[in-house]
């Protein structure tokens, strides 16, 4: 079933307003003590594969292209976030990379000071085209890399993505591998029938490269609704699959990040599980979301958006820079903060998945 969102636009706070929820002198900060630090930002729906657990092959709605953010408008509300406390921000999709003037985002937001210096600015890639622009990235100001790689094996990628560019993803690993930027990471979604017999070998493939590999429970969050409790991987049986192969050790200190970690026999290198289904961590979640068409989200799997696009662009909307309008992006910020739930209650029955797949969400 599909859950309709509610989209709520926020008029801006006033002098005259009650409290304004979420104001804080940490910064962002929820009814339940969590303080903000991390804005994922999508800056396209698009993207270069076809995952079958993210999209259909064909007939996929795409956002309309004029309600796509300009650079502008996220260096603006990028800018806000920054004043409040946000000291990471994630670029993803879609794909990022297929975003034209994606070095002047990242130089862009690159260039912002936070509340403790500047801001850390990384991204979330299918890793096709990377090996071209890294070296430009890096320059921009590009600090972490997350690449996405769900099997080493050449038909098995075609197959699940729809597209046969292993070797495509493979170079941009290897320019990936080859830059200063660490630790490097790689993700792999972990799917019955489809990759769980390699996981150690994306383990084995990952260190050979000098990165970490991270395994994500596969989440309900595609657009063809195909998830199944009953027959995704969980955290505890790809520990088992990697315990057959290796000693693994946990290492404390997760803090508010999203993957547990594990040494393996005994270090250096470490494997992740990110268990948002079985083991879920929202009691740390200090992210927010911004989706390509301009709407801020508390949670992967909210129902309610918070949307700034009236802001941006309403027939009301000051100009850029304009205390007015910088002032209304912060109080959207807060009222997306204040409205964030203690769990994502993908475990409870009365659970309803987002109308947005992932892709349009930003992963
Ligand atoms: N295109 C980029 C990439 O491939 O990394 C960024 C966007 S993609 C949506 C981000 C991550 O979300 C990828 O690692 C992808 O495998 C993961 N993902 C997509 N759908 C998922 C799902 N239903 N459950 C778990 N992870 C998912």
């Amino acid at each position: 079933m599909t859950a309709v969102p509610v989209v709520i636009g926020m008029r801006p706070s006033t002098a005259t307003d009650a409290p304004d929820p979420g104001v804080d002198e940490r910064g962002l900060v929820d009814t339940h003590g969590r303080v903000h630090r991390d804005l994922r930002i999508s800056l396209t729906d698009r993207c270069s594969l076809r995952c079958t657990y993210c999209m259909p092959e064909q007939g996929n709605e795409w956002l309309a292209r004029t309600s796509i953010l300009s650079t502008d408008e996220i260096v603006e509300i990028a800018e806000v976030a920054a004043a409040h406390g946000i000291r990471t921000f994630r670029l993803t999709g879609g794909e990022p990379l297929l975003r034209t003037d994606i070095v002047e985002v990242v130089g862009r937001i690159a260039a912002i000071e936070g509340d403790e210096g500047p801001v850390e600015v990384a991204m979330t890639t299918n890793g096709i085209g990377l090996a071209q622009k890294l070296p430009a990235l890096i320059d921009a100001g590009l600090t972490r890399l997350n690449i996405s790689i769900d099997t080493i094996d050449r038909r098995r990628f075609a197959d699940l993505t729809r597209r046969d560019r292993l070797d495509d993803v493979f170079e941009g690993i290897a320019a990936a591998a080859a830059s200063e930027l660490r630790p490097l990471k790689l993700n792999a979604v972990a799917m019955r029938g489809v990759n769980d017999d390699e996981l150690a070998d994306l383990v084995d493939f990952a260190m050979s490269v000098g990165a970490q590999l991270r395994f994500i429970e596969q989440m309900p969050l595609d657009i063809g609704h195909t998830w199944d409790r009953d027959t995704m991987v969980t955290r505890e049986e790809i520990l088992e699959r990697l315990g057959e192969r290796w000693r693994l050790e946990p290492v404390p200190g997760r803090g508010g990040a999203p993957a547990e970690k594990w040494r393996i026999d005994g270090g250096p290198h470490e494997v992740g599980v990110i268990a948002s289904v079985t083991a879920p961590f929202c009691g740390a979640c200090d992210r927010l979301r911004l989706t390509a068409d301009g709407q801020l989200r508390n949670c992967l799997f909210s129902t309610t958006e918070y949307d700034l696009v009236p802001v941006l662009r309403g027939e009301t909307a000051s100009a850029p820079g304009e205390g007015g309008r910088a002032d209304a992006i912060a109080a959207m910020l807060r009222a997306c903060v204040h409205g964030k739930l203690p769990g994502h209650a993908i475990n409870d029955p009365s659970f309803l998945q987002p109308s947005r797949g992932m892709n349009a969400i930003g992963g």
